[in-house]
């Protein structure tokens, strides 16, 4: 008989397939996310689920899985696990590192050119009919190029970024809680600098860590305070990075020119206010929204569920202790 595993929303096909070849697969039969009653209603007897960054993988669902050994998470960042439950209830956690990388950077940067060079707003223009001919001072931005580009978190995805922004002849500045080595940070002209000191010089703050208790509104109404009133805001890592009313009271009184964002602090609700700001480029969560980065990550759920069966160590084990005898 197959091991069951629960897929709690649709995923691409090929890994799809790949996952019923070895296993007796549920399916989310509905186009939307399953509540945390109806995954509960659904785990007797799956010993895997393919889960989404969406669903809340608390202690509780987590026990309540009393045959489940892996919950593979569709997504890099695992902030809506409860590792330490998953770690004490011996269920493999995983993610969905590298596939997404670059996708994400790409998006962080149509965030940064969209807010600078009102991309969005001048569509809305356009398409509102209001375009009546070439002006010298239509819908003027600012430059991208040439600018400085502050990373806070510099791993895979603020790496990327730092990439595509050497690309666009900016000057590099980054804050992460593990300081790259000198001779590295040389090599690819990178500087870091204490938070504050990154604030302070940045024409674009752009965010790349993960959730965690520590970067819980890392970024409020005193961080915003320190920064330039022409610089921007990004935020592709996770809404609640961002103190979200802090951030509508900073662009309310122009203590920042304009913000970029792909995630929210209620996600989906956005706060109102932002809606009806013109220096917002507002996104819903599609940092790694392309049609290859998809189905890539989906194939890597799927082969840490594979390795699980297997009765192998998953490839992007989170919550390795668990294997230690
Ligand atoms: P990563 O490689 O782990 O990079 C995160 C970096 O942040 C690491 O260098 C990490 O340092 C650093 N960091 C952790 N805590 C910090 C803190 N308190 N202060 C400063 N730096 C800190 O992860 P990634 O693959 O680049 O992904 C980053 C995040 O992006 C994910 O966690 C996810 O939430 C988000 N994301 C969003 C989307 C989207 O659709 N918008 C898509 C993909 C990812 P250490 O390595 O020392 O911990």
């Amino acid at each position: 008989m197959k091991p069951k595993v629960l897929v709690t929303r649709k995923i691409y096909e090929r890994p799809l397939q790949l996952l019923r070849e070895k296993a007796e697969v549920t399916l989310n039969p509905e186009d939307r996310s399953m509540t945390p009653a109806e995954i509960m209603a659904a785990l007797p007897g799956k010993m895997g689920v393919l889960a989404m960054g969406s669903d809340p993988w608390t202690a509780q669902l987590l026990e309540a899985g009393k045959d489940l050994k892996i919950v593979a998470n569709n997504a890099v960042g695992f902030n809506n696990i409860d590792l330490n439950a998953a770690t004490r209830l011996k269920i493999a956690a995983t993610n969905t590192p590298d596939v997404l990388t670059d996708t994400t950077a790409d998006l962080t940067f149509a965030l940064i050119l969209g807010v600078a060079r009102r991309i969005a707003e001048a569509d809305r223009f356009v398409r509102a009919g209001k375009w009546t001919g070439w002006t010298p001072n239509l819908m003027i931005g600012r430059d991208v190029h040439g600018k400085t580009l502050g990373i806070i978190g510099l791993g895979r995805i603020g790496s990327a970024v730092a990439r595509r922004g050497q690309g666009f002849n900016m000057r590099v500045v980054y804050y992460d809680i593990r300081r790259l080595d000198p001779a590295v940070e040389q090599q690819h002209q990178l500087q870091f600098m204490p938070l504050r000191d990154l604030l302070e010089v940045s024409d674009f703050v752009t965010l790349h860590v993960p959730l965690t208790l520590e970067t819980k509104h890392l970024i409020g109404a005193e961080e915003l305070g320190l920064m330039k009133k022409t610089a921007y805001l990004i935020n592709a890592s996770r809404g609640p990075v961002v103190d979200e009313q802090a951030l509508v009271e900073a662009l309310r009184s122009g203590k920042i020119a304009g913000a970029g964002l792909d995630v929210f602090e209620a996600e989906p609700k956005v706060t109102p206010e932002l809606l009806r700001m013109e220096n917002t480029v507002l996104v819903p969560h599609i940092g790694s929204a392309t049609d290859e980065t998809r189905e890539a990550m989906a194939l890597r759920a799927v082969n840490n569920i594979l390795a699980v069966i297997r009765g192998e160590i998953p490839p992007n084990i989170l919550n390795p202790e668990i294997y230690q005898k």
